[in-house]
């Protein structure tokens, strides 16, 4: 019985994450887990979301500029942009070669599992705010 409520909330959760293109922190998860889970609690998100990190499914980003983690359900290799004004968040294309990231010259280095790239800078809408 526990094990089909905890595989039920990890479903619940885990579709927001591949819906959502905001990077959600566990905050706005559990704000949206609620509505089809009404007794969820926080600690039950944070410990679903910690599992589904450990397993590969989802990843931690952590914002440049330090707060909350923000999480991403996407399955497609990506890299992130972070606006350094605001918790601005988008994904951007790995650039060409990066996707295939080899060290053939590298002896300690057997494989590659991750890129995990940032790009810091402004966004449209805080480059705009700067000029007026
Ligand atoms: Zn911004
Ligand atoms: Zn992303």
């Amino acid at each position: 019985m526990k094990k089909t409520r905890n595989t039920r909330q990890r479903g619940v959760i885990l579709g927001i994450l591949r819906e959502s293109h905001e990077h959600p922190t566990a905050e706005m998860i559990y704000r949206e887990a609620r509505r089809a889970l009404p007794n969820i609690s926080l600690g039950t998100v944070y410990r679903n979301l910690n599992f589904l990190r450990d397993q590969g499914t989802v990843r931690e980003i952590r914002p440049s500029e330090g707060g909350s983690s923000r999480f991403d359900g996407a399955d497609t290799p990506h890299a992130h942009f972070h606006c350094a004004h605001c918790s601005a968040l988008l994904d951007i294309p790995l650039p060409p070669g990066l996707e295939n990231l080899r060290f053939e010259e590298e002896k300690r280095i057997s494989a590659v599992s991750l890129v995990d790239l940032h790009v810091i800078g402004s966004c449209c809408g805080c480059a705009e705010g700067a000029t007026h």
